[in-house]
């Protein structure tokens, strides 16, 4: 349906394949309908996008509430209001349980559907993107995967698994403060670095020193409630080309207005190697700047900018 307006909630990564070595399913651009039902786009090597913005402010992505670590509720936003936290409104803000786990992690109640996920086991890990700049982080066990698929990590290794949500973010803050390592590395960031990525074997070796490190520092730290584990993470085969050091280009034109049509050969987290009717050159963008537009499907094409291929 090329007229209906459906609202972006971003890229999602399925779960990898069970068995090594075989190819996993693609992520999927995740976009609702007026009548709250969700499409679900596959992003894939050969997948042709094509989009028009509507226009208006960002709008509101709903909450969540928690049952269990497999369950959870997506409660859509009652009026599909303005965006005015970063994803959410003021009253999805509030009624989001995921927002508790702070508390959790302070020694504050949280309802039971909440402590019982964060009952599980969790992973600590340190991720390393295009450009060398690594964070310390978090993932639930049924996310382990998925946590880091969706990040745009060009290498990661696991370095511990503890107990409970509680232990992994004392973890993950004595990583921080002894480390250095921060918690967060912002989103154009990666985007800039992977349209000039360093070679993806330095980035591993980089990752696997910090993550000694880091390994280092937890077993002499004297918590409990965890083991330092020696796990290296598996890039989706699908980001390969993305993460390699091949010509390419910043995407020229904003996410936020216009027309955009392309067709994807990669894809890394929310972001993506595509190429542009009219021209072999490959640019890279962040579909996660789609994040609460809404949008219209169509048959439409980026305009192709003047760019100047370098010479190799
Ligand atoms: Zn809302």
């Amino acid at each position: 349906m090329t007229d209906t307006p459906y609202l972006v909630h971003g890229v999602f990564w399925p779960a990898p394949p069970e068995q090594a070595g075989a190819p996993g399913a693609p992520p999927v651009l995740r976009l609702q309908a007026p009548d709250g039902t969700f499409l679900e786009t596959a992003l894939d090597d050969g997948t042709r996008l094509g989009f028009r913005l509507a226009a208006g402010r960002k709008s509101c992505l709903g909450h969540h509430r928690v049952h269990g670590p497999a369950r959870r509720d997506h409660v859509l936003c009652r009026n599909q209001s303005p965006a005015a936290r970063g994803h959410q409104c003021e009253r999805c803000f509030v009624a989001d349980e995921f927002r508790l786990m702070h508390e959790f992690h302070r020694g504050g109640g949280v309802p039971p559907g909440l402590r019982s996920y964060l009952m599980q086991p969790h992973w600590l890990y340190v991720a390393t993107f295009a450009n060398g700049a690594s964070k310390v982080g978090t993932a639930s066990d049924l996310r382990k995967w998925q946590r880091l698929a969706e990040q745009g990590a060009v290498a990661a290794s696991y370095v511990a698994r503890a107990a409970d949500g509680r232990v992994v973010r004392i973890l993950e803050d004595l990583v921080t403060r002894d480390g250095g390592l921060p918690q967060q590395v912002r989103s154009a960031a990666k985007a800039a670095a992977l349209a000039a990525p360093a070679p993806a074997d330095r980035l591993s070796s980089h990752n696997a020193a910090l993550a000694d490190d880091a390994r280092r520092l937890l077993s002499t730290a004297g918590e409990t409630g965890f083991e330092v584990v020696q796990e290296t993470w598996k890039r989706p085969g699908l980001a390969g080309r993305l993460c390699s050091v091949t010509a390419r280009h910043p995407y020229p034109h904003e996410l936020d207005a216009g027309a955009h049509g392309f067709t994807i050969r990669s894809v890394c987290g929310p972001f993506v190697l595509a190429t542009l009717e009219g021209t072999d050159l490959e640019f890279v963008l962040d579909l996660g700047r789609l994040k609460g537009r809404t949008i219209e499907l169509g048959e439409h094409r980026s305009e192709v900018p003047a760019v100047q291929e370098a010479l190799f």
